[in-house]
């Protein structure tokens, strides 16, 4: 899907610069290309004026005046978020987490936690270059694609567990109406899991996929439905030739209504005689995977080794 998003933006480039504010080839670098300007020299760094942080791209408002503190790194420095701007994921090294801007996914930079700078102990380590200033008694610029109000009414999201996330993954993409599937974790008690921490058993999560989906187009029960005959959900605590927890088959439910459909959908399995090993329980945080884990079959152009259809409604 991500190959396919891309094809999309260049074809249609011009409807991408409308869309958002246009990049220097600078900004371009840090916010699509999660590069990393040189420490000390964005604009913003010593910019102690009151005010908004908005991302570059989107205007979406990222942190304010008052979080702003002085860390000596060489790079903006935050110790809070304006409520729900930030996205983390871990990082492509798969160490540090990657901070992004919530509406329009651009790369800001890092967050560290555990440094003791502030009484809250986090450290935002923002790009200048992905940020613009409004000062206070400036209006604030129109947010473009704002996924809060338009897009985010018109998508739902679907949350599935059910083994090696590859495969789950891979099947899911080309359900009719599905916009977007991301691997991930989800469902354990650490912030930023490894594939190696989930692997080792050591952070109680379990390998899941995220979907968004078009509800004009697919409804939750008919993914919900999918993901029951894609892969086994009569295996406890493995799925094929994976085994251990994390291969656990789990419908993470968003509100009491994806809850009661995928309750309904076990019910119906039961009654036809499968022992459904399948848990619900509600979404929790969901911890985007590793880059290499995203897309995996299509960028290595071969099959999924342990899902596959089996009719079972
Ligand atoms: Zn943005």
């Amino acid at each position: 899907m991500k190959i396919l998003l891309i094809i999309t933006i260049i074809a249609g480039g011009l409807m991408a610069d409308t869309q958002y504010n246009e990049l220097s080839k600078e900004e371009e670098h840090v916010i699509v290309r999660k590069g990393t300007e040189r420490p000390w020299s964005g604009d913003l760094l010593n910019n102690k004026k009151t005010g908004t942080y908005i991302c570059a791209r989107c205007n979406a408002p990222l942190y304010s005046s008052a979080d702003k503190f002085d860390s000596h790194c060489g790079w903006p420095s935050y110790d809070d978020e304006i409520k729900g701007a930030v996205n983390r994921q871990t990082d492509a090294d798969g160490r540090r987490t990657e901070i992004l801007c919530a509406n329009c996914g651009g790369h800001l930079g890092h967050v560290f936690l555990g440094e003791g700078f502030t009484a809250k102990n986090t450290r935002h380590c923002v790009n200048s270059l992905s940020m613009n200033f409004i000062e206070d008694g400036q209006p604030l610029p129109p947010i473009l694609g704002d996924k809060s109000s338009d897009a985010a009414a018109n998508t739902g999201v679907a949350i599935f567990a059910g083994g090696c996330f590859w495969g789950v993954e891979y099947l899911l993409e080309k359900q009719p109406g599905v916009i977007d599937v991301v691997s991930g974790y989800t469902g354990g008690h650490k912030d930023n899991p490894t594939y190696r921490e989930v692997c080792g058993h050591s952070t109680g999560h379990v390998e899941a996929v995220k979907v968004t989906f078009d509800p004009q187009k697919a409804t939750y029960e008919s993914l919900a439905r999918f993901f029951f005959e894609i892969h086994d959900p009569t295996q406890v605590d493995r799925q094929g030739p994976d085994i251990g927890e994390q291969y656990r088959s789990v419908v993470f439910y968003e509100n009491e209504a994806q809850k009661q459909v995928a309750q309904k959908l076990i019910d119906k399995l039961k009654e036809k005689g499968y022992k459904i090993a399948t848990k619900l329980q509600p979404a929790t945080t969901f911890w985007v995977a590793e880059d290499y884990h995203q897309d995996y079959y299509d960028k290595k152009g071969t099959q999924p080794y342990c899902h596959a259809y089996t009719r079972r409604f």
